[in-house]
């Protein structure tokens, strides 16, 4: 149902990006079934060509706090979600902003960059405009006297592993909880940076070890969620000033249906849905500033925890993408009603 109270709580910003129809949609004449109206709704709805939209509206409307029709651009998200939070890191707090939504919506597009052929630009995603970003913010006066230090740290949590991805060999990590209850990713890169280029050439690293190993790439990295982190230290003890998370989040389809889908296949796709509900109970959470957070019901949730919890100012960003075609309408329902659950307090 269209939400027609105003959206309370800017710590925690929900968005919906459509991406075009592809090749594939487009051979099968495959019909468009979003429509955008204006910068917050869209509409879900049958393909038809004359429809009323107000009637749909009321069954299938969605109300966010942006909505990117298929001509919106990298830049044009990035402007309305990540790059607030670059100030935000630099203010001493902690960000967190996710691409969710199903295999083939467009996570790695929007957040690692565009593709051209096998290739990506990383340079128009969403992770390499923030470290720009954080780049020319740490050249201003007022923070150059703070004297940050920029560092950045990769890795891919598949299951409930986690594994470095700036570390040739994709070793696996130990996550462990300190007295202080604490979460460390024992041994996890934290590479000092010192430009955009340097990020570019991590981020490079990073998504050819991702994409490497004995399942077939495309598999893999549908199945696991990569968190790309760019750290502010302070002080000759490198104290943590603030950190900003972005996170490519695994595919949200349900894929379990399919009676081929061995016993691995179904595990892993159980442990995925775990890690998503416990994302949005998280979030939730942080937006009704209740004090207690599932964080441990999953690996990816523990090891966000200084980002939800921690005495620090906490701000959220989730990004929800879709695919536009009818043979999607019920991923992408589902994905609008997760982005919807996410944001009602
Ligand atoms: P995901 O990471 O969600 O599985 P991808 O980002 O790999 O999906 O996108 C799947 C395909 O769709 C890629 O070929 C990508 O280039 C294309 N694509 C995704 N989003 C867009 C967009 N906004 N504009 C143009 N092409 C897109
Ligand atoms: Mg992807």
């Amino acid at each position: 149902a269209t939400r027609t109270q105003p959206l309370k709580q800017h710590q925690i910003i929900v968005c919906v990006r459509k991406r075009p129809l592809n090749s594939r949609e487009l051979s099968k004449k495959e019909p468009d079934v979003i429509s955008v109206l204006g910068q917050q709704q869209l509409v879900v709805h049958e393909p038809r060509k004359h429809l009323n939209l107000a009637k749909f509206l009321e069954d299938h409307g969605f109300r966010f706090d942006h909505v990117f029709d298929e001509h919106s651009s990298n830049a044009q998200v990035y402007a309305q979600t990540a790059r607030p939070l670059v100030q935000h890191i630099f203010e001493g707090g902690m960000a967190t902003c996710f691409a969710y939504g199903q295999t083939g919506s467009g996570k790695t597009h929007t957040m690692g960059g565009e593709f051209s052929g096998k290739q990506q630009n990383f340079r128009d995603g969403i992770y390499a405009m923030a470290a720009s970003d954080v780049f020319s913010t740490l050249s201003q006066a007022k923070y150059a006297a703070l004297r940050l230090r920029v560092s950045c740290s990769f890795f891919e949590i598949y299951s409930t592993r986690v594994y470095d991805l700036l570390m040739e060999g994709k070793p696996q990590l130990r996550v462990l909880e300190d007295a202080q209850q604490q979460v460390h990713v024992v041994g996890l890169t934290e590479q000092l940076v010192q430009s955009t280029s340097e990020v570019l050439s991590l981020l490079e690293l990073g998504n050819s070890l991702r994409t490497s190993g004995q399942t077939s790439a495309n598999a893999t990295s549908s199945r696991s969620h990569a968190v790309f982190q760019i750290v502010l230290r302070c002080g000759s003890q490198r104290q943590l000033y603030g950190k900003f998370s972005l996170i490519d989040l695994a595919g949200n389809e349900r894929g379990a249906d399919n009676s081929s889908a061995d016993r691995l296949t179904r595990l892993e796709g159980s442990e995925i849905n775990k890690s998503l509900l416990a994302l949005k109970e998280c979030i939730r959470a942080l937006g009704r500033q209740s004090a207690h957070l599932p964080f441990r019901a999953s690996k990816l949730t523990q090891v966000l925890r200084d980002s939800f919890i921690g005495g620090r100012q906490v701000r959220t960003c989730m990004m929800a993408m879709i695919s536009p075609g009818l043979g999607s309408v019920e991923n992408t329902l589902n994905t609008l009603r997760y982005a919807d659950r996410v944001k009602e307090l």
